[in-house]
């Protein structure tokens, strides 16, 4: 491979839309393209200012920072692609990737429509350092940004996903963790997790375990920081087939009608719901 040209860093950036990947915790995480792109840059659009303040000073950079979230007016968009016509403006977020369950789609979607030049200068991110670190199948992966933090509402998100035949990956915070893994055991007993928690800082860890285990060992020991959530797939038909799903639908059964029993262990496995509904009459029948 022929590496790229090294840009003269005495000449003006080119004029147009750098999406700038920052650390997500260690502050050594960031690339020389990346250092070079913010201190040449005219104007870094940044979440908070106060944020991407620190970690300019610590970089040794003075620069013009205007705030861009996601709540960004229409005016307030249009000002910053109008800029981008004619300067080299950095978007950057609080860490990690732009856009990435942070501010910036709208953005790059609008400054595309007006043919501005965008280009890209990646680095860490969350979801990738917690998958590469689990150790959970990564040939096909699937990330779900937070999930929704009402009960209903994340059984339904759930749901939606039990057919996805790949490693899910969520963001979560330390307060609903628990609760999140408790649900994750009620429609998902067997399948591995892995909780990947404060990702290149000093405390970080990755634990693995069914949910039902992570949720106990997270109860005993509340979690603190930054969270990645990553379940693993489905558990491959055969395997299902050696699930004691008799015992599964018994359980269910001490709490609800057969049909509902039916469904439910139908969602967490995988496995025939017709055919669950025969066994389940057949169970509670005698
Ligand atoms: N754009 C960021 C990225 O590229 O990863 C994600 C921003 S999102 C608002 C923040 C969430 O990312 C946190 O709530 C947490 O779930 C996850 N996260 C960020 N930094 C992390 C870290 N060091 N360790 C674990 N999770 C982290």
């Amino acid at each position: 491979m022929t590496p790229a040209p090294a840009a003269d860093q005495s000449q003006p950036l080119e004029k147009g839309l750098y999406i700038v990947a920052t650390p997500i915790g260690n502050l050594g995480d960031i690339t020389l393209r990346a250092i070079d792109v913010l201190r040449r840059s005219d104007v870094i659009a940044c979440e908070d200012t106060r944020v991407t303040g620190k970690l300019l000073k610590h970089l040794g950079i003075a620069a013009r920072l205007q705030r861009h979230d996601d709540h960004a007016s229409d005016a307030a968009r249009a000002r910053l692609i109008a800029l981008a016509q004619t300067q080299a403006v950095a978007l950057v977020s609080d860490a990690g990737t732009p856009l990435i369950s942070d501010p910036g789609y709208r953005l790059v979607s609008e400054a595309r429509e007006a043919g501005i030049a965008i280009t890209t200068i990646p680095g860490a991110c969350a979801a990738i350092a917690g998958l590469t670190l689990a150790g959970l199948p990564n040939d096909r992966f699937l990330f779900a940004g937070f999930l929704p933090v009402k009960d209903k509402a994340r059984a339904d998100t759930l749901t939606g996903l039990a057919g996805v035949e790949a490693t899910l990956i969520f963001y979560e915070t330390a307060p609903r963790l628990e609760r999140s893994l408790r649900a994750l055991a009620e429609i998902w007993p067997t399948r591995t997790m892995a909780v990947a928690r404060e990702l290149t800082k000093l405390h970080e860890e990755c634990r693995r375990g069914s949910a039902a285990e992570l949720a106990a060992h997270y109860a005993a020991h509340p979690p603190k920081g930054e969270i990645v959530l990553l379940v693993g797939p489905p558990v491959a038909a055969e395997a299902c087939e050696d699930l004691d799903s008799d015992a599964l639908l018994r359980a269910a059964l001490a709490e609800m009608s057969p049909a509902k029993a039916a469904g439910k262990v139908a969602k967490a496995t995988g496995l025939d719901r017709a055919a669950l509904y025969a066994r389940a009459v057949e169970l509670k029948a005698g």
